[in-house]
């Protein structure tokens, strides 16, 4: 059975709520009726409800773009998976390389927040990728293959439910590199292969990978022609509601 492709916008620290509502105002009708794909918002905490609200009843659904692994507690600034449950996300991004790079985000803590999410019913989108050098070391396997034992540790294929991966080769996150569709397929099946170790081949079979770096309209008709390639994981671009729409539509 084909995957449906999952397009992601990942709006990382920009807009606020009303800058939301103006987004939903705009995009709403540019991808109304459309059902070949999945459509999910990743705004910032702040912005949630209002992406929620303005998107209530639409074939958008809403995520957030990181959580806590635990329900709640002393944990300064974080927010828990039952928060976003409640304010009606259904799906988060963990394990983002900007989380990995810049708040020391490591591969236990992926696997610690995926298996929170998935617990609490949240469909998370796990991030995965190589950066630079270690392509250029041709490590960019070895990098793949350990990210994703760790983060899949412990969770057995009932429990990982809806899990999506998505593959971003660091070195092409907001650069406007972009992996060719061939390179991103080796990664995608090399992830597909991982997947098939940790949750079997039926499991593995039916996993959405997403690609994501420098997704632009222009490249996404190429990369979503790729049949390893299952959606988009979308930053830039997808700020503005013409760009992200262009890319849903490819
Ligand atoms: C991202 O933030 O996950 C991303 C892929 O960003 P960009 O599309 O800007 O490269």
């Amino acid at each position: 059975m084909a995957r449906k492709k999952l397009i992601a916008a990942n709006w990382k620290m920009y807009k606020n709520p009303d800058q939301t509502h103006e987004f939903f105002h705009d995009f709403l009708p540019l991808v109304a009726r459309h059902d070949r794909d999945e459509i999910v918002v990743c705004p910032p905490f702040v912005d949630l409800c209002a992406a929620v609200e303005s998107a209530k009843g639409s074939n958008v659904a809403i995520g957030a773009q990181d959580m806590h692994w635990e329900k709640e507690g002393a944990y300064t600034g974080e927010v828990s998976s039952s928060m976003l449950l409640a304010v009606g996300c259904t799906h988060v991004i963990i394990g983002h390389s900007e989380r990995r790079q810049y708040f020391g985000e490591t591969d236990d803590i992926v696997n610690l927040k995926l298996k929170a999410a998935l617990e609490a019913g949240l469909i998370p989108i796990v991030c995965v990728g190589e950066v630079l050098e270690e392509r250029e070391a041709g490590l960019t396997e070895d990098v793949l293959r350990r990210q994703c034992l760790r983060a899949f540790h412990a969770v057995s294929s009932k429990k990982a439910g809806k899990l999506v991966v998505a593959y971003e080769p660091v070195w092409a996150i907001g650069t406007g590199k972009t992996a060719t569709p061939q390179m991103a397929a080796d990664s995608h099946s090399l992830i597909r292969g991982e997947a098939t170790k940790a949750f079997g081949k039926q499991f593995a079979e039916n996993l959405r990978i997403l690609y994501g770096g420098s997704v632009k309209p222009e490249n996404a008709k190429s990369l979503m022609a790729e049949e390893e390639i299952d959606g988009a994981l979308v930053g830039g671009a997808s700020l503005h509601a013409k760009s992200f729409a262009a890319i849903v539509m490819y």
